[in-house]
């Protein structure tokens, strides 16, 4: 079958959402129900990696920092103060996860002139995602809701360079369609010659139905292009710390309580934004321990609920970096300081960039580097917001600091990458024994202290701080995996 669109890739956009036999109708029903349909995700790459832009907060910390309930940072301790505290949320409703604006749909057809017979033939192509299916090898999938209208698919491959398609297109398979409209997605399996990071662009290209449309065709290739997707054989399993709102100054008054802030839901929200900024700018995938508030890991047999997994069982969430065939791990949290002479005890003004390696981690340069790469740009991200006024010192293999109760008490000393080791020396934290334990390497950043209201003030002002967060955080990881330059 052959149909009728207009050339310009917006009306593409959207024919692509419409069923095949929608083509068939008159032209002002089509024109109405594309009026009436809502864009498809945008299909243009995010392009190179760019740093966050920095919003500068109103105004400088204040010295009088809050009080300190619920504030501590000590996975393994039993005492989880706020794990109770008001639920009231305090998320902002306009700022969360808030996509980027499509465009506005434009009328597709000129009123003047609805038959144009000079619109040029076309056959839709799907656009494709693509996952990890082995250290050897992608998956690329593709909805079939076009099937009816094509005879075959065509799986097209190039090279990248900064994280952008590049050279020349190949052709390395080719799908028959079963003709039929639905059921299950196509997919096709992109085996590769060894399990060495690799980067690539996928496109599926289309040979219409009657056989007449090769969407090969250069003359295709710039509004096919726009449907192409970054693919790699890299997964990584994302930690958002904690769950639900612990680590909280729900309820606090005065001072203490502006800016409401909580552990819990702020790193899921750097976890959501991580995971789309790995897929989209570096081809990346990722599994998430949590994707909403709650959290509920299955790990040997046994069921993991929420608070079962922020203390003595926290090591299962390292455990599903191997469990889902992940090739990193990273565990995000906030950090705090307290007032208290125990363990965690550090002066109240302190704000600064830790980033714990596991020891796994640790021992290669690899995963030193993107523990480097990102405690570096979080620290330049927080020196230029205001948020933080101290450095951040880079460490070699092996040459991280071993954190003791005094390691990071100077207010004015910069942060590091650090490790932290218990009395049966395994890593301390259970999410990076977890990790190591299975010989995945693992991190856990914090990205700042939350006890500082600089800080909390930045969280809740928008969503500029947690997206950028997540930018660093995945380019750091990119860095470790040759995807990024040093910055
Ligand atoms: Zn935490």
């Amino acid at each position: 079958m052959k149909r009728k669109i207009i050339g310009s890739i917006l009306t593409l956009c959207m024919l692509i959402s419409m069923p095949c036999t929608a083509f068939a109708a008159d032209d002002a029903a089509v024109a109405q129900s594309l009026r009436e349909s809502e864009p498809k995700e945008a299909a243009v790459l995010s392009g190179k990696s760019e740093m966050p832009k920095v919003q500068k907060p109103g105004e400088a910390e204040n010295p009088r920092d809050p009080k300190q309930a619920g504030a501590l940072e000590n996975p393994e301790d039993p005492k989880q103060p706020g794990a109770s505290e008001n639920p009231e949320d305090p998320e902002q409703p306009g700022a969360l996860e808030n996509p980027e604006d499509p465009k506005q749909p434009e009328d597709p057809k000129d009123p003047e002139d609805p038959e144009n017979p000079e619109e040029p033939d076309y056959t839709v192509v799907p656009k494709p995602t693509t996952s990890k299916a082995s250290a050897k090898a992608i998956r690329i999938s593709w909805d079939s809701s076009q099937d009816d209208c094509v005879d075959t698919y065509y799986v097209m491959r190039r090279g990248t360079k900064d994280n952008e398609g590049s050279g020349a297109w190949k052709t390395i398979a080719k799908v028959k369609s079963d003709k039929e409209a639905g059921g299950p997605k196509n997919s096709y399996t992109n085996k590769l010659g060894s399990s060495k990071t690799q980067q690539y662009e996928y496109k599926i290209c289309t040979l219409s139905e009657d056989q007449t449309v090769d969407t090969r065709e250069e003359v295709y290739a710039e509004e096919t292009d726009l449907y192409a997707a970054l693919g790699t054989n890299i997964k990584i399993c994302i930690d958002p710390g904690h769950y639900e709102s612990i680590n909280n100054n729900y309820g606090w008054s005065g001072e203490d309580g502006k800016y409401p802030y909580s552990e819990g839901a702020f790193t899921l929200k750097i976890g959501k934004a991580l995971k789309k900024e790995l897929k989209e700018v570096y081809g990346i995938d990722s599994y998430m321990t949590r994707t909403t508030d709650r959290i509920s890991l299955t790990y040997g047999g046994r069921t993991y609920v929420n608070g079962n997994l922020d203390q003595g069982n926290v090591s299962v969430r390292g455990r599903m970096a191997k469990k889902k065939d992940c090739d990193f791990f990273i565990s995000l949290h906030t950090n705090s300081t307290s007032s208290s002479k125990k363990i965690w005890s550090q002066p109240k003004s302190v704000n600064k960039v830790y980033i714990f390696v596991n020891q796994k981690a640790h021992r290669s340069a690899q995963w030193m580097k993107t523990a480097n790469a990102i405690g570096k740009s979080l620290t330049e991200y927080n020196q230029e917001s205001g948020i933080q006024t101290t450095g951040f010192t880079k460490r070699t293999k092996n040459q991280a600091v071993l954190f003791t109760n005094l390691a990071n008490d100077e207010p004015d000393g910069n942060g590091t990458v650090v490790y932290r080791m218990n009395s049966r020396g395994s890593d301390y934290y259970g999410v990076l024994r977890g990790s190591h334990e299975d010989g995945v390497p693992g991190i856990l950043v914090e990205h700042a202290f939350h006890t500082t209201k600089a800080m909390r003030k930045l969280a809740v002002a928008s969503s500029e701080l947690y997206k950028s967060w997540a930018a660093c955080d995945a380019y750091g990881i990119a860095r470790g995996f040759g995807l990024a330059d040093a910055w």
